[in-house]
């Protein structure tokens, strides 16, 4: 069965098109600048790597592109889009209302648009991907996997915010999470490693990108998150804040600043952009950084020292840890931060092995034989993780 995994953002629709069960990738690629004259096609299909510029004034244009794409003469990986049974969809916010995957009907598309107001740079781009997944394939299966639903195992206690009751009643102001995909995805993976039942493991998941978020997974569960609200509270991110005294919204304020303006600045200036003046990229902080440059040196040193907090404080929540897992373009690709975030935590249980931690590609040990906890690197997979939910309903 042919399964097309479709992650629409707000100017892009990644996309990837899986031989199910085995979960082959038979496509994969991006139209990028939606909306703009300079769309591009970027695509890894039928053995080509290419690119090429493309018309897509909208994302029913950009549906349009991809679908010529995988049936192209050339680089196609089908011979007709009938061929495609279902059509899995990343979407960010599903609310108090998606525990898990579904299949999409018109009420899911009435509350994946309420929840827009709590996600509202996601939310509507995921939902125009998939109106026009709809209306280009009317006869495929349509999953919505929500990035909240993993953590909706989260515990009251811990989803709530120290605020006056009634604001979570009116509003559901909650603590909700997000790349929950991602670490429901490497949690699995991580139990396999560890040779146990996930249902019996527990383990401290770093999703290190350009967004980051550290989860708590009790016993194949999550229980405590990073992200709440809104994606932006946490650890530092590449151009978000996360975690800050909220006083200093108020405190700004009265120095003239707008809420649009500090809405911006905590969302898109700040974290590693913010702090060093120079990147919002680890790759390129991290040059920096040994090329002397101060400020890349501590946005890399802030940020490592809020995850080893947060390592810290779930390793307290869970009460005992089987493994701590790193993912993500940095999480899977920076030894140096690996290093940085694991060093001096033997009191529990974390030791990494310097040669281990050196560097390959996939999933792999890095903590040392004497570690009570063990380190995994574990590349991360949401598209196959959407996949293999949307062939459960299709099937
Ligand atoms: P997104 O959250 O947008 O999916 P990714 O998971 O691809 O992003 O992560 C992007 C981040 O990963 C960037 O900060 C990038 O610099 C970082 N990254 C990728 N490769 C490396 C590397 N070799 N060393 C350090 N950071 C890296």
């Amino acid at each position: 069965m042919k399964v097309l995994v479709i992650n629409a953002g707000s100017s892009s629709i990644k996309y990837q098109l899986f031989e199910m069960p085995a979960a082959t990738v038979l496509a994969r690629g991006m139209v990028e600048r939606i909306g703009s004259e300079q769309s591009g096609l970027s695509y890894h299909q039928a053995g080509q790597k290419g690119s090429r510029d493309v018309q897509a004034g909208d994302h029913q244009q950009a549906m349009g592109v991809i679908l010529q794409a995988l049936t192209d003469a050339q680089i196609g990986a089908l011979h007709d889009i009938q061929e495609i049974a279902a059509v899995g969809h990343r979407v960010v916010h599903g609310g108090e209302e998606f525990t898990d995957s579904v299949k999409i009907d018109p009420d899911v598309l009435d509350s994946i648009e309420r929840f827009a107001d709590l996600a509202p740079l996601h939310n509507p781009p995921n939902l125009t991907g998939i109106r026009a997944a709809q209306q280009a394939l009317p006869e495929a299966v349509q999953v919505a996997c929500f990035d909240t639903a993993f953590h909706a195992s989260i515990p009251k206690a811990a989803y709530l915010y120290g605020l006056p009751y009634e604001i979570y009643e009116q509003f559901r102001v909650r603590r909700y999470g997000f790349h929950g995909t991602s670490h429901r995805y490497v949690a699995r993976r991580a139990a396999a490693l560890l040779e146990r039942d996930p249902a019996a493991s527990n383990l401290i998941t770093c999703h290190l990108g350009n967004g980051c978020s550290i989860t708590a997974v009790k016993e194949g569960k999550s229980i405590d998150t990073s992200m709440g609200l809104t994606p932006l509270e946490g650890v530092v991110m590449g151009t978000r804040c996360g975690d800050l005294d909220p006083a200093i919204v108020f405190y700004l304020t009265d120095k003239g600043y707008s809420i649009e303006q500090l809405n911006e600045m905590c969302n898109k200036k700040s974290g590693l952009l913010g702090i060093s003046g120079a990147s919002n990229d680890m790759r390129n902080l991290v040059d920096l950084a040994e090329g002397g440059h101060e400020r890349a040196k501590l946005a890399i040193d802030i940020f490592c020292y809020r995850i080893k907090k947060y390592i810290g404080t779930y390793t307290a929540v869970l009460g005992s840890v089987d493994a701590v897992v790193f993912t993500g373009g940095i999480g899977e690709n920076s030894p140096l931060i690996r290093e940085q975030v694991c060093s001096n935590l033997p009191q529990i249980g974390i030791e990494i092995d310097s040669k281990r931690n050196a560097g390959r590609s996939g999933e792999y040990l890095i903590s040392a034989e004497r570690s009570r906890v063990r380190v995994y690197v574990i590349a991360t997979d949401e598209e196959a993780a959407i996949a293999a939910d949307t062939y459960q309903f299709a099937r």
